[in-house]
């Protein structure tokens, strides 16, 4: 077992574990951020852009006594993947034990409009940024001999193609290979690497779509479970991926989905 991710009495980590959350400032990411500090990790809540979220989302969690710091850096640039990680240890004093790749971002395009631009953007964003900051939290961990964990947030459009969505469906696809790959390679460090698999969670990379009453019928006809799910549903997955019962899972995914997969 590695002492630094450990269950205490009434907290799942120890303070000294630090967790570091890409796209925290609202949705998902900023959910998840709430969860870990209340869980008593030390949090990184990056950004990109949302600077006035991303500072909501730090004083909801120094207000409930929790530790985080604000991080702001755009994944797809690589080149500051190193700084974000010094400014993490910097302010916190905490190396990064779990890292959760998942801001992400989905152009809604038909296949005969998508631009080499937004092909990028998004595999920038969701693919390559996401596997170079893991490679350089990677090399960390193995440095300072921390059993920690990789948490890659995909999606069910991964293996589930759905119309104008296909750069993000493929970034997804891309994720999915890439925590095996790195499972595979980073065991024998004692580090994990798994794919938590949202089905329809309500967030603002989805509001839009939603607000069309016809397509939320839609999403939800298509749900075993008869619902989309709150951001909130996310975190118990998540904490078990992170946490002391995680400890043998690796190159896995987490469907917590409804049944939409299905
Ligand atoms: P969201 O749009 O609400 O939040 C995305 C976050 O990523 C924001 O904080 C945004 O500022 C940040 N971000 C975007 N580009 C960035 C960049 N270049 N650098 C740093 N941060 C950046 O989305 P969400 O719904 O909370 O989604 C979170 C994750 O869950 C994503 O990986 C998404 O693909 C996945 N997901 C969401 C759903 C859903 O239904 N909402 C379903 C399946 C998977």
């Amino acid at each position: 077992m590695n002492p630094q991710i450990s269950n205490l009495h009434g907290h799942r980590f120890s303070p000294s574990t630090g967790v570091l959350i890409t796209g925290a400032s609202r949705g998902i990411g900023a959910a998840l951020a709430r969860a870990f500090a209340a869980a008593g990790a030390t949090v990184g809540i990056n950004y990109h852009k949302g600077a006035a979220e991303a500072q909501a989302v730090l004083e909801s969690i120094l207000e409930e006594g929790g530790q985080a710091v604000l991080l702001p850096a755009d994944v797809a640039q690589a080149q500051g993947h190193d700084s974000l990680l010094d400014a993490f240890e910097a302010a916190t004093g905490c190396a990064v034990h779990v890292l959760i790749n998942n801001a992400a971002i989905e152009c809604r395009q038909p296949l005969l409009e998508v631009s080499e631009s937004s092909l990028d953007l998004t595999l920038n964003i969701n693919l390559r940024g996401p596997f170079l900051l893991a490679q350089a939290v990677a090399k960390r961990m193995i440095a300072g001999k921390i059993h920690g964990r990789i948490i890659n947030v995909s999606s069910t459009h991964a293996e589930r193609a759905k119309p104008h969505s296909i750069t993000y469906s493929i970034s997804k696809a891309g994720l999915n290979m890439m925590t095996k790959g790195m499972a595979l390679e980073l065991g024998a460090h004692g580090i994990t690497a798994n794919t938590l698999v949202p089905g329809a969670i309500r967030t603002d990379l989805n509001r839009e779509v939603l607000s069309d009453l016809e397509y939320e019928r839609g999403v939800v006809a298509k749900i075993p479970l008869g619902r989309i799910a709150e951001t909130g549903e996310l975190i118990e997955a998540t904490l078990f991926l992170a946490g002391e019962g995680g400890a043998y899972v690796t190159g896995s995914s987490l469907t917590v989905d409804g049944g939409l997969a299905l």
